[in-house]
């Protein structure tokens, strides 16, 4: 295997990757802030750190996956207010709404997911140990903030100079009563009338965002670990910040490879929740298998913007199906007749293990799925023209390796038949009056299948053509015939 390779936010390049312990990686993930629906920004952050540990356990690595969940903040506690709720009942809603989303895209559970509120002591000692080092001051009404100008690294993550930052900024920003530098951030905020408060050394309060993370993640995973990741949103001013309380608290380097997901775009504007143009994943779930979308997030780079579109879910869910189609032709052959169980030729052999090959190179590159999934797509070539030359146990060969490839993205580990039909039957809820309806087409085929038992074949050919005409294209196998609708 080829080195792994990764592209570190950090140094702005493509490195190769080496664990810090042999065999062992840390990874901790920025997960949601729980008080509304994932939307699809979120899926694909999901889906994209899913795929790098599945990898990373493919290749014999143990992966320890943290994820945490931000479960006290201004909007969870404005919400709560809103709904006339507590803010647990609020948080525990929306957690479970998000762990059944992040199974339905075949999400593997994170190892831990830690919570914000269960930290609160942690998050306390860093905050007084920044304190000890002064890096950090607590002012008149009870809020702490993190002095930026105390550590000297500041700006290393985005790039970004303090000075450069507070010459363009000097006219936006408001400058805080208490801040020593407008770019000082709050580690604790003095509480509030009615909002949720624990005590401190610095009176009532509640912990600012960003050392939330820096505390759960050492936690979870030492001083200092190997990856940690989020979207692209979150790499300044949250991951910077981390960086100079972690390492400010402990004096030790914080995390060795920063990976960032890229934005979802709609329209050609940022998806995002201000904006208000945003699509939650249950949303997008009414009308597309949630695997279509798990397709359509990886057949992208995981840097690069996505497109979301209509027309996009639809060309991820044709080219799913056909994938899923392939097995699915393989599938109805082995069934009918048992498998030759002959030896595989040594061309063969070589076959199999040159996709493989490509295959795991493209994930081994920075995790380019889309190269991955070219592979794929050769491999279903391959199935093909072993169908028609009658090879059958060269197909069954190459379709076991394919569902087994296909889990290392995980994708294609649903029956075909299963997939297939939720896929027709999505498109049938999107096809407008003028389309038939499953049960109508189930009927012409029956019909079209009578017309044959009865050596009408122009009958049957005229039924094959009118369904065409309507965009419903039919598929003969040994077993029967399947039917889709042409996009
Ligand atoms: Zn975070």
């Amino acid at each position: 295997m080829p080195d792994f390779i990764l592209y570190n936010s950090q140094t702005r390049r493509k490195e190769p990757f080496k664990p810090l312990k042999a065999g062992k990686i840390g990874l901790y993930v920025c997960g949601m802030t729980v008080y509304d629906y994932c939307h699809i920004g979120h899926a694909r952050v999901m889906v994209s750190f899913d795929v790098l540990v599945r990898f990373l356990r493919a290749q014999g690595w143990q992966v320890t996956y943290v994820r945490n969940i931000t479960d006290i903040d201004d909007k969870i506690i404005l919400r709560a207010q809103e709904q006339q709720i507590s803010m647990t009942e609020l948080t525990g809603r929306f957690i479970d709404a998000m762990n059944e989303d992040a199974t339905a895209l075949g999400c593997l559970s994170p190892d831990q997911a830690p919570r914000a509120t269960d930290f609160i002591p942690q998050m306390q000692q860093m905050i007084g140990q920044l304190i000890n080092k002064e890096h950090a001051y607590a002012v008149a009404n009870g809020d702490v903030y993190y002095a930026v100008e105390s550590f000297a690294d500041y700006g290393k993550l985005s790039g970004r100079k303090l000075t450069d930052m507070q010459a363009g900024a000097s006219q936006r920003v408001e400058t805080d009563m208490y801040k020593k530098n407008p770019f000082d951030f709050v580690l604790w905020k003095a509480a509030k009338p009615l909002e949720p408060s624990w005590p401190s050394p610095w009176g009532e309060g509640r912990p600012g965002w960003h050392i939330e993370c820096s505390a759960m993640s050492t936690c979870c995973l030492g001083n200092h670990f190997d990856i940690h990741g989020g979207g692209g949103d979150l790499l300044f001013p949250h991951h910077e910040n981390e960086i100079a309380q972690s390492e400010g608290a402990t004096g030790e380097p914080y995390v060795n490879t920063w990976l960032h997901v890229g934005f979802v775009n709609v329209d050609g504007e940022k998806m995002s929740k201000s904006l208000g143009n945003f699509f939650t994943i249950r949303d997008v779930m009414q009308k597309f298998a949630p695997e279509v979308i798990r397709y359509f997030i990886i057949a992208s780079h995981y840097r690069s913007g996505l497109n979301f579109s209509d027309s996009a879910l639809k060309d991820a869910r044709q080219a799913l199906s056909r994938l899923y189609i392939a097995l699915k032709s393989v599938a109805d052959l082995a069934q009918k007749s048992p498998l030759d169980t002959a030896v595989l030729t040594a061309e063969h052999a070589a076959l199999l293990n040159d996709i493989k090959m490509r295959f795991m190179a493209a994930l081994a590159d920075d995790l380019n799925t889309p190269i991955a999934l070219a592979a794929l797509f050769d491999s279903v070539r391959h199935i093909n023209r072993a169908m028609n030359d009658g090879q059958t146990d060269r197909a069954h060969a190459l379709a076991t390796q394919l569902v087994e490839l296909g889990g290392i993205l995980g994708i294609l580990q649903q029956p075909p038949q299963a997939f297939l039909q939720q896929a027709a039957d999505s498109r049938a809820v999107q096809t407008d009056n003028d389309g038939l309806a499953a049960i109508q087409i189930e009927a012409a085929i029956e019909a079209r299948r009578q017309a044959k038992a009865d050596k009408d074949y122009a009958g049957a050919d005229k039924i094959r053509q009118d369904l065409l005409m309507r965009g419903i294209i039919l598929e003969d196998s040994h077993d029967g015939t399947t039917w889709r609708r042409a996009d």
